[in-house]
């Protein structure tokens, strides 16, 4: 089927173009830089630039896949979870196509889409279900059991606090590096030696992995990084930054694999697939290759324009739920800020 994929959970407006498994075009339209002055997301300065880069976006996607909105099948959109603003803005615009247009809608899961995702790399086959996955972003950091992609999603663990990509983020700020802190930390981080500083691992200890095994804590470790950099501060020695990112970075891409690898080893699933803008991270890609190899697990990181938000993957998620025979949703679905996991489509 040729369907279209309205995103607009974040801060990227993506419009995605999809044939069965093939991509037909996928255009982001960010408003990260809109963002940078307040240090994070703005719901209200995302749900604004969604209004106004949606046409745009859809005409370019349009034109580039080579089609007519009457040749689509179907339309999928995003309707959790997210900023709600944000979603309403997509899952308005999809109502109204569906409804000009009169074609079926398919209203998704976010997260699920990012699974999504792996079917349209082209680098390699597929992976077969059950598969691992681990979705860090500056929103989310989950883990999920992916039985089936339209049929049976288990959310395994998830962040208790801040985000992998948010604690990035806060931890480039408290550092002087400007917004978003993921890609600057990175870069410093290349620099610096990991082993410098021993910077805590949230939830990895006996006593928390027996209640929060796949779970992720990182507001300890942000706070961690703060005190340490005080401390250098208040015994006038200079901080040496490099050092700094490279072990926070490496206490998060420690914590992140470790426990991934840990539920593809307890729930015997030989597979992990990275989603989210976190995965553009070196570390998190080369200790995710480390590690991926020395416990026999095959690993899967789609390029990294599926990694972060767009719309191919809600349109490839669309299209296996239309494979699988799934009816469309009613047109009376609302945006849903929560959408739980385990709720592929919402009818
Ligand atoms: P959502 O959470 O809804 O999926 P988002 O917009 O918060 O969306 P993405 O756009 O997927 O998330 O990713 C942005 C986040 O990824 C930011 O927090 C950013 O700092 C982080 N990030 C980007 N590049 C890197 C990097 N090289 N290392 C670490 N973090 C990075
Ligand atoms: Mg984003
Ligand atoms: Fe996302």
């Amino acid at each position: 089927p040729l369907v279209l994929g309205i995103e607009t959970s974040c801060d990227e407006t993506g419009i995605g173009i999809v044939r069965g498994r093939t991509l037909l075009s996928n255009t982001i339209a960010s408003s990260m830089e809109e963002h940078a002055r307040y240090g994070g997301v703005v719901p209200e300065v995302a749900a604004r630039a969604h209004l106004e880069a949606l046409v745009p976006a859809l005409t370019s996607a349009v034109a580039e896949a080579g089609i007519t909105l009457d040749d689509l099948d179907a339309i999928a959109v995003t309707s959790g979870p997210g900023l709600s603003g944000a979603l309403m803005v997509g899952v308005g615009a999809a109502k109204a196509l569906a409804v000009a247009l009169d074609k079926p809608i398919y209203a998704v899961n976010h997260l699920v889409g990012h699974v999504g995702a792996d079917i349209l790399d082209e680098s390699g086959t597929p992976f077969e279900y059950p598969t691992i996955a681990l979705l860090v972003s500056g929103g989310h950091t989950s883990l999920l059991l992916v039985r089936d992609l339209v049929g049976d999603v288990e959310l395994l663990g998830e962040t208790i606090d801040d985000a992998a990509g948010e604690a990035f983020d806060k931890v480039a700020r408290l550092l002087g590096l400007a917004y978003p802190g993921g890609p600057e930390i990175d870069r410093l981080a290349a620099l610096g030696d990991p082993k410098a500083i021993r910077f805590p691992r949230g939830l990895t200890l006996p006593k928390d992995m027996a209640k929060h095994r796949y779970d992720f804590s990182f507001s300890g470790l942000k706070t961690s990084v703060a005190r340490w950099v005080e401390k250098q501060e208040d015994l006038g020695n200079e901080v040496p930054v490099a050092d700094v990112a490279a072990s926070f970075r490496e206490a998060v891409a420690d914590v992140l694999l470790t426990k991934a690898i840990a539920a593809c080893v307890d729930y015997n699933v030989p597979r992990l697939l990275l989603g989210g803008g976190v995965v553009a991270n070196a570390r998190v890609r080369s200790l995710a290759t480390e590690r991926a190899a020395a416990a026999g697990v095959a690993l899967r990181i789609p390029p990294l324009s599926l990694c972060t938000d767009n719309g191919a993957m809600i349109a490839e998620l669309g299209a296996q739920l239309i494979m699988a025979g799934h009816a469309p949703s009613t047109l009376d679905f609302s945006a849903d800020s929560t959408l739980p996991v385990t709720e592929i489509q919402v009818r």
